[in-house]
């Protein structure tokens, strides 16, 4: 383990305060993070979530654990409402594009595998999908019925909220109260099957029009969303694991019921640590796939989006992402995606100086030691990327004053430097040296955004021809101008 004198905290949503970090088996971590609903293309929000549990897990092997991370694939049992009315989305997808459910699974999860490569996300060490786990659930099921804290009505299994509350804490971790919870869940159509309206699904009575059903002791059902993650995050961590998390928005009802579930079947609240990363917004609201509030990764890094100047690459989205800590909320906008662009070349220009560079002196006019330990500093405070890269940009500082007025560093300590830069920016953060020709860089933005001004100059004249010469010569060139009422943009094909 990394010789750093410090302790990592993390922010236990339980708890609600930074809490030292003690794994349940010293030197390992076991860390089980919901994965997507495949039913439709991940948008952004969806990859901050999973972006801010990638920085956990890199950080983590970084300062010696070794670390079993485990995210799943929910291909069933996700219902339009989150809880237990509607439809299952995927099936409704397959209805909607007349395909077989596995068809809309099989296109979504390599549609995010292919965005989190791209984002350069490390996968997991285990990506269960929630199908492949249905005789797990059944046998969990069946054991929170021979407590007698679920019960069977007309082929569906309800978890018994009032039972349960009577020797445990329902809201111990989203801190609702199970009064208020009474008064304020309505008794919806189609609920009348369960004793109480808090109760939750374990397991759900197929229709005979519903594709997607397995056999059960209580006949052909599918299963309930949260029974899915309790049965896969106990096969592959066990009873006891020490961090698992999600979107904040998952911790009601989804992680509250996940805890009853596997207090019930196993004594424990499944993790020591319940780990929440905050939302990405677009105007102000929850970037989500079932409004069309969102923005697809493929817009922003290729097509283009009508709400962007320009596309933006992998990694200054992902750098962009990262001035934020994690448990804040992130708005995105044209203009912050601008300011990240600049920052992100910035770093990137001035590694590649440090990494060129020869002039050696006898000292160094900059703490190199305890800059290192500031970064450390930063990453065991739960995780506080802002704070990281504002040290690194104190490093940025320092190393273009070192190319520009000849300021001394020794050769001892430029290893140091540029060895701690590389590993916090590319191992850490997981950002990437990015193509130029892909990600053009800002010099060539700027020409770009000067042609596109007189090119709107010319249009607003009413002079097409000119317009549309510029607009061809740069087709040509690979770089297609998208017209919108009141702006053009460009997209680098
Ligand atoms: P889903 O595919 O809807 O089950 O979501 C996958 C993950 O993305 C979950 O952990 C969600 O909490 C998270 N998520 C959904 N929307 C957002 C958002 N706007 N910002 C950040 N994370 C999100
Ligand atoms: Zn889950």
């Amino acid at each position: 383990m990394q010789s750093v004198s410090q302790v990592l905290k993390i922010y236990n949503s339980i708890s609600g305060e930074k809490e030292n970090f003690n794994t349940v088996t010293k030197n390992y971590v076991g860390m089980y993070v919901c994965g997507p609903t495949v039913y439709s293309n991940v948008h952004l929000g969806n990859l901050r979530t999973f972006t801010s549990f990638d920085i956990i897990y890199r950080y983590l092997m970084h300062i010696g654990y070794k670390v079993r991370y485990v995210r799943n694939i929910t291909d069933v049992g996700h219902l339009e409402n989150d809880e237990d009315q509607g439809e299952d989305r995927i099936s409704k997808k397959a209805r909607l594009e007349n395909l077989e459910p596995m068809e809309v699974v099989q296109r979504y999860t390599y549609d995010f595998h292919e965005t989190a490569r791209k984002f350069n996300l490390l996968p997991p060490n285990i990506e269960p999908t929630a199908t492949g786990h249905i005789s797990d659930q059944i046998k969990l099921i069946q054991k929170i019925i021979n407590e007698k804290l679920a019960y069977v009505v007309n082929g569906s299994v309800y978890f018994d909220v009032l039972e349960y509350s009577k020797s445990n804490d329902y809201g111990i971790l989203s801190k609702r109260n199970l009064e208020d919870l009474i008064h304020n869940t309505r008794s919806l159509d189609g609920q009348s099957d369960k004793k109480n309206p808090q109760d939750f699904a374990l397991w759900k009575k197929a229709e005979p029009k519903h594709i997607m059903k397995w056999d059960s002791p209580w006949g052909e059902g599918f299963p309930g969303w949260h029974i899915e993650c309790t049965a896969m995050s106990n096969k592959y961590l066990g009873d006891l694991f020490d961090i698992h998390g999600g979107g904040i928005d998952l911790k009601f009802p989804h992680h509250e019921c996940e805890i009853a579930q596997s207090n019930v079947c196993f004594g424990t609240n499944a993790a020591n640590y319940w780990v929440h990363a905050n939302m990405l917004t677009l105007n102000g609201q929850k970037m989500s796939k079932s409004t069309d509030n969102n923005i697809l990764p493929s817009e922003i890094f290729s097509k283009g989006s009508p709400l962007l100047s320009k596309t933006f690459s992998e990694s200054c989205v992902k750098f962009f992402m990262l001035q934020a800590h994690y448990r804040s909320v992130l708005d995105l906008s044209n203009d912050a995606l601008l300011a990240a662009e600049k920052g992100y070349n910035k770093l990137m220009d001035s590694i590649e100086i440090l990494e060129n560079f020869e002039n050696f002196g006898d000292k160094t006019n900059f703490d190199v030691k305890e800059w290192v330990n500031k970064c450390y500093k930063a990453m065991n405070d739960d995780f506080n990327t802002p704070i990281l890269i504002a040290n690194i940009f104190e490093a940025v500082k320092f190393i273009n004053k070192t190319n520009h007025e000849n300021t001394s560093i020794s050769k001892d300590d430029w290893e140091v430097l540029l060895s701690s830069l590389k590993s916090f920016v590319f191992d850490v953060m997981g950002l990437e040296k990015q193509n130029l020709a892909y990600n053009e860089n800002s010099k060539i933005n700027d020409v770009l955004d000067v042609l596109l001004e007189l090119r709107n100059d010319a249009r607003k004249s009413k002079n097409y021809e000119l317009s549309d010469r510029i607009r061809d010569l740069l087709k040509n060139k690979g770089i297609k101008i998208n017209d919108s009422d009141d702006k053009s943009s460009f997209t680098i094909e």
